[in-house]
């Protein structure tokens, strides 16, 4: 009776996996703001270093891990991967429960898979600070992680809401020498035009992205870091679903289905694509692939896939992707990492080709599946990593009823240690389930920039 599947050190992955290389057709393009002309890797300078434009464009199956970033991800990789059996037990389902255990990072997400290794060729490109925004604060406490240990300075824009929901995560990035900015902001152009408009605006991913641009446009020694959506960002998580894929293969199993929440899309990217790539190239074309997102920020049920910005002002290249719409604000629930309008372009485009399915949960339903994880398995989960929690006991109910004992297969992307305000405001009732705004959302849709 295993429960908890663990590899060597030596076993963790040395190449990262690039499902571009796997792709029907070529991924879209991104364009540029100005010019809507395919934007080449000269525009992308000014913000990145010349080796992650690269692995942006790479169409190459592998990219080799650098041997100091592997050296610094050996600090918690390779992660567990956990057999549910308590929680199947509660269930009374037939199907077998696995989860990818991402919470072991020191800063408790898998955002730090990515985290480092930007940080890692920023430095080597001779940049000394990077700028950058965070959501619920995950993003923001992993990059002042790996800045630390590369010895960067580092300047995080944070989306007011998060900061005031929760003010540990501003403490752990100063903690690890970081300097961390409710957004908007008064720093920033783009800032300073919102506040103008509406002081009292609980920020967003949109509006912190346009801020952090700005700062790392404005100078010379300073680039922007992305802590999801892009390409690069996607695979550098590959490591989550290599490792699991051997996990399983060392118990003789496979997934039936892969689940992952999804804000941006690149802790679902990193467990899902090594088995999308195995479902492209035929040797599981059976495997289901399940994308889970809040029903108050719904992108790829209810928005759009189109060319839009990935941020507000109108700053970042134009990318074809699952949209709500640049300028829509998310309603301020507390899985903050999923309160974004857009998506991966890799993620939509698995999306539009029918390999990925798409599932919307509301709040209350979320917490209440994370209460129940935590109450079997003892992990408290990021209130982002419930909505996969959330999705699998479904699948595993459904496996109740029809008798199916289904391999399932779910990305738990982080502890929840600094949420548990959002977990008193679900056990006190005042979690609001925001029905998805379809006027707002059309409206916002309806300024989509035009292209071609
Ligand atoms: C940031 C975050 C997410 C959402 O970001 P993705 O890029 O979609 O993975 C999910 N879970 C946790 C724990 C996070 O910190």
């Amino acid at each position: 009776m295993q429960t908890k599947i663990l590899l060597d050190e030596g076993e963790m992955p040395k190449r990262w996996y690039n499902i571009q290389a796997d792709l029907s057709t070529p991924l879209d393009p991104p364009l540029h703001p100005a010019t809507g002309k395919p934007v080449t890797p000269d525009d992308l300078r000014q913000i990145f270093p010349m080796e992650l434009i690269r692995q942006e464009m790479s169409t190459e199956r592998y990219i080799d891990i650098p041997t100091e970033v592997r050296d610094i991800l050996t600090l918690w990789r390779p992660s567990p991967l956990y057999r549910a059996r308590r929680l199947e037990a509660a269930l009374k389902t037939p199907a077998k429960i696995y989860y990818k255990w991402e919470g072991v990072s020191p800063p408790g997400s898998h955002k730090p898979n990515s985290a480092i290794p930007q940080a890692y060729y920023n430095r080597e490109a001779g940049i000394e600070r990077l700028a950058t925004e965070t959501g619920a604060g995950q993003w923001g406490s992993s990059l002042a992680f790996a800045t630390s240990l590369f010895d960067m300075e580092c300047t995080i824009y944070m989306v007011r809401a998060s900061y005031e929901q929760k003010p540990y995560r501003k403490v752990m990035m100063q903690v690890y020498g970081a300097e961390c900015i409710p957004s908007p902001s008064p720093r920033t152009q783009s800032g300073r035009a919102i506040l103008e408009r509406d002081p009292d605006t609980p920020g967003s991913l949109g509006i912190a992205i346009s801020e952090a641009v700005e700062d790392a446009v404005s100078h010379e020694n300073t680039n922007y870091s992305l802590g999801s959506v892009l390409n690069h960002v996607c695979l550098h998580q590959t490591v989550i679903g290599q490792e699991a894929r051997e996990q399983l293969a060392a118990v003789e199993a496979y997934p039936d289905v892969v689940i992952g929440c999804v804000g941006g899309g690149t802790n679902f990217a990193g467990l899902s694509f090594p088995f999308a790539g195995d479902k492209l190239t035929g040797k599981h074309p059976e495997t289901e692939i399940v994308a889970v997102e809040p029903a108050a920020c719904p992108s790829l049920t209810k928005g759009l896939y189109a060319y839009d910005f990935g941020d507000v002002a109108g700053l970042t290249p134009l990318l074809r992707m699952f949209t709500l719409g640049h300028d829509f604000v998310p309603p301020s629930i507390h899985a903050g990492g999923l309160r974004y309008h857009g998506m991966s372009p890799l993620v939509s485009r698995l999306v539009q080709d029918g390999v990925v399915r798409p599932v919307a949960y509301h709040q209350n339903d979320v917490f209440s599946a994370a209460v129940q994880f935590a109450r079997t398995e003892g992990i408290i989960v990021a209130p982002e990593a419930a909505h996969a929690v959330k999705a699998a006991i479904d699948e595993a109910l459904r496996c109740r009823k029809t008798g199916e004992a289904k391999t399932i297969l779910f990305s738990c992307s982080g502890h929840g240690n600094f949420d548990l305000s959002s977990y008193e405001a679900y056990f006190a009732g005042s979690l609001v389930d925001y029905e998805y705004p379809a006027e707002l959302i059309k409206e916002s849709l309806s300024r989509l920039p035009v292209t071609g």
